[in-house]
C-alpha cells in the first residue's frame, strides 16, 4: 500500500513538473546578432589611478597622511602606530590591532606591506601580522622568506582554513601586494548563515586564494564560528612584529 502511494505521488509529481515546462516557451536559436546584444544598464564610468593608487569609486583608508579613518581596536581611542614620513605606517608592538572606524560588507581591497628588513624570530613570530575581513576572516601577512610554518598559516593563507595556491613574496623588507575580492557572508532572519562568504586574493599580482568559501571566522584555538553579524571594519594586526601599511583603498561592491 505505501509502495502504491509513494507511485503514485511520484508518476503526479513527474506529470505535473512536465506540464508546468512545457509551458515555457521553447527559445528559438537567434539568427541576428543584435538579438544577443543589450545596451542597458549603462556601465558605470571609473578612472583607474596609476600605480595602484585609488580608481576614481574607492573609498581612500590610507594616502599616506594621517590615521583619519583608523581607530584602535580595543578601546577605538586613536591609533597608536607609527606614521612614517614616506607616505607608510608601520605597528607599533604592543599597542594593539586597529581597524577602519566605518563598516563594510563585500569589498575590492587594495593593501600594501612590507616585513621588518631585520630579520627577528621564526616561523609565526617573523613579521607577522593580518588583515582581517570584517575583523573576522584573516588573510595572512608573514615573513616566510627562508622561514617555514604551517601552510594553513603562511603568507597569503587564510589564517588556518586555506592554504595558498602559491608563495609570491617579494625580498623581505620590500612592498607586497595584496588585492582582495571579499564577498561577506549571508545569514538569515534567524541568524543561520545561508551563504558562505568568499575571498580570493591576489599577492603581488599572482593569485593565492581563488574564490575560497569561507567556513567562518579564523580562529587561532578551535573551530570557524559563524555568528551572525552585519558589516564590520576591517582589522590590522599588532602581532608583535613591525610590519609597514600603505596606500590603502577599498571599492564597495
Ligand atoms: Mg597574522
Amino acid at each position: 500500500m505505501k509502495n502504491l502511494t509513494f507511485t503514485i505521488l511520484f508518476v503526479l509529481l513527474t506529470v505535473s513538473s512536465f506540464a508546468q515546462k512545457s509551458e515555457i516557451p521553447i527559445q528559438q536559436e537567434p539568427t541576428k546578432p543584435e538579438q544577443t546584444e543589450f545596451y542597458e544598464p549603462k556601465v558605470p564610468r571609473v578612472i583607474p589611478g596609476a600605480n595602484n593608487s585609488a580608481p576614481s569609486d574607492a573609498i581612500v583608508l590610507f594616502d599616506g597622511k594621517n590615521f583619519n579613518e583608523w581607530i584602535s581596536s580595543k578601546d577605538s581611542t586613536a591609533v597608536k602606530w607609527t606614521l612614517n614620513k614616506e607616505g607608510s605606517f608601520t605597528v607599533l608592538p604592543g599597542t594593539g590591532d586597529i581597524q577602519t572606524k566605518r563598516n563594510f560588507g563585500s569589498v575590492q581591497l587594495h593593501i600594501e606591506w612590507k616585513s621588518p628588513e631585520k630579520i627577528e624570530h621564526e616561523g609565526q613570530h617573523r613579521g607577522n601580522s593580518g588583515v582581517f575581513l570584517q575583523n573576522r576572516h584573516e588573510v595572512q601577512v608573514l615573513d616566510n622568506n627562508n622561514n617555514s610554518t604551517y601552510v594553513n598559516g603562511q603568507v597569503g593563507s587564510i589564517y588556518k582554513q586555506s592554504v595558498p595556491l602559491a608563495f609570491a613574496s617579494v625580498e623581505t623588507g620590500k612592498w607586497n601586494t595584496y588585492d582582495i575580492i571579499f564577498h561577506a557572508p549571508v545569514f538569515n532572519a534567524a541568524g543561520q548563515r545561508e551563504k558562505a562568504g568568499t575571498v580570493t586574493v591576489l599577492h603581488n599580482g599572482v593569485l593565492v586564494q581563488d574564490h575560497f568559501e569561507l567556513l567562518g571566522t579564523t580562529e587561532y584555538i578551535g573551530w570557524p564560528k559563524n555568528i551572525a553579524h552585519g558589516k564590520a571594519p576591517i582589522k590590522l594586526q599588532d602581532h608583535n612584529a613591525t610590519v609597514s601599511y600603505r596606500n590603502i583603498w577599498v571599492r564597495e561592491l
